[in-house]
């Protein structure tokens, strides 16, 4: 891909990733962007704030449904990047943004 085509959500973290039937959904993290304000852990135990960084961390990128709703929780109240929030939550099949999801369409919400 050539270094300014357009990022395609669906496609990131694909190479070694595993099977969608296994892990349907991923996370796409903007740890540049988190403030370090730690609710993501409060609500998810896959999120860790790793207090020698202050940046949080998810222990996996790729979730099945069991994982699906506290990763949900976790993108949800991230109040980083004015509550827009950088934690993501990407349905692998669709690529479409479950949560935060501030446009309300699933269109991704990263700032590429
Ligand atoms: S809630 Fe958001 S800003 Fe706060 S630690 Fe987690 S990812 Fe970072």
């Amino acid at each position: 891909m050539p270094e300014d085509a357009p990022v395609d959500p669906a496609e990131v973290g694909e190479q070694d990733a595993p099977p969608v039937a296994e892990k349907p959904y991923k996370v796409i993290f903007e740890a540049n962007k988190c403030i370090g304000a730690g609710k993501c852990a409060e609500v998810s135990g896959n999120w860790e704030l790793d207090l020698s960084t202050g940046i949080a961390a998810p222990n996996a990128y790729f979730i099945d449904e069991a994982d699906l709703e506290h990763n949900i929780e976790a993108a949800a109240v991230c109040p980083a990047k004015k509550d827009r929030g950088v934690i993501h939550v990407i349905d692998r099949e669709t690529g479409e943004e479950l949560a935060p999801d501030p446009e309300g369409d699933g269109t991704v919400s990263v700032d590429w």
